[in-house]
């Protein structure tokens, strides 16, 4: 299981992954956006990892939810009230646990998902962070009775499918829609930054 501590470290590891992938998610950005995603997201770990270091004695729910805070304050584009709202929709699924087990863990990326969904009104197939998360979470409840183990394998292998797949399909949201057929060809960077989190997160827990 997960404690506190073990899940401000993911955060942690996050961040910095995030962070060292800066330059290659603004320039996704750049092919079909205002080229500002890396600069958003390191921004907005940046000042997540100052908030929740100290905060290894708080409940998990808590620690999520002040990541989710800190994301939709800090970050100014599309992508920080988006992942902010599935942050804080995963520490609401979380409220008052001092541990995650594997059960939690699919309970508060489903939340997460919901929220990024009701946020974003985003479906699977229309280019966004949705084409990562959601076939993500789908792997991790398919492979449930598997174990923590090969489930999150599973969703790594379909997080990174579905931003692959981002390439080969029309943006429907977000700025990148604004080009049309002209967004074909190029990955979507929240897909992406989604998929790294995702990466992260499950090499921490395997
Ligand atoms: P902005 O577009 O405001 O500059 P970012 O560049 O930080 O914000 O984030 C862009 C990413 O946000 C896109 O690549 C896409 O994955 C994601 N995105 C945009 N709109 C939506 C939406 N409605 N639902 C889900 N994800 C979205
Ligand atoms: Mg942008
Ligand atoms: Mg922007």
């Amino acid at each position: 299981a997960v404690d506190s501590a073990k899940l401000v470290e993911i955060i942690k590891a996050i961040s910095e992954k995030i962070t060292e992938n800066k330059e290659y998610l603004t320039q996704l950005d750049s092919a079909i956006g205002d080229a500002d995603h890396g600069i958003n997201m390191s921004k907005g770990f940046r000042a997540v990892v100052e908030k929740i270091s100290g905060m290894e004695g708080k409940d998990c729910g808590t620690i999520l939810k002040t990541v989710g805070m800190t994301l939709i304050s800090t970050v100014g584009g599309a992508s920080g009230p988006l992942y902010g709202t599935a942050f804080m929709k995963a520490g609401q699924a979380v409220t008052g646990k001092s541990h995650l087990d594997f059960n939690d863990l699919i309970t508060l990326m489903e939340a997460a998902l919901e929220g990024i969904k009701y946020r974003g009104k985003a479906e699977k197939g229309e280019k966004t962070i949705v084409d990562a998360l959601e076939p993500a979470v789908e792997a991790l409840k398919r492979h449930r009775e598997e174990g923590v183990e090969v489930a999150l394998r599973e969703a790594v292998e379909e997080a990174k499918k579905g931003m692959e797949y981002t390439k080969d399909i029309i943006a429907k949201k977000g700025r990148a829609s604004y080009l049309g057929e002209r967004s074909l060809g190029h990955q979507d960077p929240g897909a992406t930054s989604c998929y790294i989190m995702l990466e992260t997160m499950a090499a921490q827990l395997l």
